[in-house]
């Protein structure tokens, strides 16, 4: 639609365009002159259009004949416009019937003449197929059945070292967030994953007052560009992850225009969006339904208030919510207090009933989509994944 009427545009723009006025002005004085230069550049420019149609015709031709041995021959005779043959893919000459003949042109002459994309290996096919935030999501425990789950989210991981190992110890329910500035996590990442840990990419967002999110981050008065390249750079530090979810960010989440293109951004990359919900205005949950995303919303904070009695009254609200409503998630941050407080209440929940599952399953649940479970994981990566991609769900080691 728009390639049409930009092309009806030109074609109204070409008809309209004219001698200027002040040419016309006392063209009586040397009209035979004026008279003849015009048939001389008219015979001049004709002449040139006619052999540019001629060459450009010739050389298609000969590049068509290797591949279409019984392409019509492309009429030469309109010197204008030259019309420009879509390029056509292997693909086009297979399914072609017997007789090909120079499509019409429906597109400008500098789209038409992009190269075709090269053709898809074989062995690219076979690959894993399925979107990133599946392909990288750690299988729920097997007969999750209906039991209340909740999703615990450690952010921040990653900014400082010292309690990496500490985190890598606790529940393999437990999901991470790595910082997406943090340097050198590649050795975490893959322990963690090992160990069945889910992981996300914790990125930057301006958040209300002069507190620093910290480089990179995505801020109001970016361009677009800007937003995607930052958002770009952060995910492609890190490997593994299912999704991403927002690191501050209580002034840009709530941007509905800034928000849609991190979303698209994750839309092509086949992530998933967790909403740390750091404000009561984020549109991230919002924008990313609209983009298609599998999304959902933090329940509760653990660890606003850094205390082993206030973090366990949080943890027993992430309870309470995930008895209620079937799902509960819940974000804290690397602190001691926060490991020491989940090392102990996650055995004493589970004796209880609650599973642990990673973000992904809680996500799975909230947007209605089916996750591969630990047995389907295994034989969907034995079928459909390619050398160098496996699906990598390993069973998730409990306990
Ligand atoms: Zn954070």
């Amino acid at each position: 639609m728009l390639i049409f009427s930009e092309s009806k545009a030109m074609a109204s723009s070409k008809g309209k365009t004219k001698r200027p006025a002040g040419r016309r002005k006392g063209s009586g004085r040397r009209r035979g002159g004026v008279l003849g230069n015009r048939a001389v550049r008219r015979a001049i420019v004709g002449g040139w259009a006619v052999v540019v149609a001629v060459a450009v015709g010739f050389l298609l031709m000969r590049a068509m004949d290797e591949r279409m041995p019984s392409i019509q021959p492309i009429a030469a005779r309109d010197p204008a416009p030259v019309a420009p043959v879509r390029p056509s893919s292997p693909t086009d000459a297979v399914d072609s019937a017997p007789r090909v003949t120079a499509r019409p042109v429906e597109r400008p002459a500098d789209i038409a003449a992009v190269p075709p994309p090269p053709p898809v290996a074989a062995e690219e096919q076979a690959y894993d197929s399925r979107p990133a935030w599946q392909r990288f999501a750690m299988a729920p425990p097997a007969q999750l059945g209906k039991k209340p789950v909740i999703a615990i989210v450690i952010d921040d991981v990653g900014v400082t070292k010292r309690e990496l190992d500490s985190l890598l110890a606790l529940d393999a329910g437990v999901t991470f967030s790595i910082m997406g500035y943090a340097d050198n996590m590649a050795d975490f990442a893959r322990k963690a994953r090992a160990g069945g840990h889910e992981l996300l990419v914790h990125v930057p967002m301006q958040p209300e007052g002069n507190a620093d999110p910290g480089p990179k981050a995505l801020t109001l008065g970016l361009s677009p560009a800007e937003i995607r390249a930052r958002l770009r750079w952060q995910l492609d530090r890190h490997d593994g992850f299912v999704g991403i979810n927002n690191h501050m960010g209580s002034r840009f989440s709530a941007d509905a225009a800034g928000m849609a293109v991190v979303m698209a951004e994750l839309k092509a990359r086949g992530l998933l969006f967790l909403d740390s919900r750091t404000a009561a205005g984020s549109v991230g949950e919002e924008k990313a339904k609209e983009a298609g995303l599998p999304t959902a919303s933090r329940d509760v904070f653990l660890d606003n208030e850094i205390g082993a009695n206030a973090i366990e009254a949080q943890l027993v609200l992430a309870e309470r919510r995930a008895r209620d409503k079937g799902t509960a998630i819940a974000i804290g941050h690397p602190h001691e207090a926060t490991i020491e407080a989940l090392a102990r209440f996650i055995p004493q929940a589970q004796a209880r009933g609650i599973v642990f599952v990673p973000v992904s399953t809680v996500i799975a649940r909230r947007s209605g989509l089916d996750l591969p479970t630990a047995a389907a994981a295994g034989a969907a990566a034995g079928t459909t994944a390619g050398p160098g991609k496996r699906s990598e769900l390993p069973p998730r080691p409990r306990g």
